[in-house]
């Protein structure tokens, strides 16, 4: 076994080319910042003060002076492709996945999400939603619902082969 830093090791912050990607990153668990419009400065400025990795689609946004210096770290993600985006970070990172239900951050706003009673959701989710699922979390700042869906299975297989591949790549070495 491959020894891996836990998930909270790593917060980030993407710029405004990358919302799918900071919504795949919370949703697997990590503390995701991600600013629309994002100027250069202010991802900067917060990636600083928050000591979040800054995650950009902007060569030029790599050559200002607090990145080359090593103050801020930066990544240049360099396909269009939420799947290999996530695919890169998994490879520098070592990124683990957590269980879908396990995330604490909201895939909308990245707020602490919070589980919450079945029996409270009812009125909320659709029915059918209500009588195959037991576990909900709900987001206290934008009110979305959460349930681990069917269309979780298929997205849990691609992602499993998006980990798996790595985790077959790095176990050459
Ligand atoms: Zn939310």
């Amino acid at each position: 076994m491959r020894s891996q830093n836990p998930p909270e090791k790593f917060r980030f912050i993407a710029d405004q080319m990358l919302g799918r990607l900071a919504k795949w990153l919370r949703l697997l668990g990590y503390d995701t910042l991600y600013l629309n419009p994002a100027p250069d400065g202010k991802l900067i400025e917060i990636a600083k003060e928050q000591n979040r990795v800054l995650l950009t689609r902007d060569t030029h946004l790599m050559e200002r002076r607090p990145i080359k210096k090593g103050i801020v770290r930066a990544v240049l993600i360099r396909d269009d492709a939420w799947e290999k985006q996530l695919a890169q970070l998994v490879s520098e990172f070592g990124l683990s996945p957590r269980k879908f239900r396990d995330s604490p951050f909201c895939g909308e706003c990245n707020s602490l999400i919070q589980e919450i009673s079945k029996e409270k959701v009812k009125e909320k989710v659709p029915l059918y939603v209500y009588q195959t699922h037991d576990y909900f979390s709900t987001c206290p700042n934008c009110g979305r619902y959460y349930w681990e869906g069917t269309h979780w299975e298929r997205i849990n297989e691609k992602l499993g082969s998006i980990f798996g591949e790595f985790s077959q790549a790095s176990s050459k070495d």
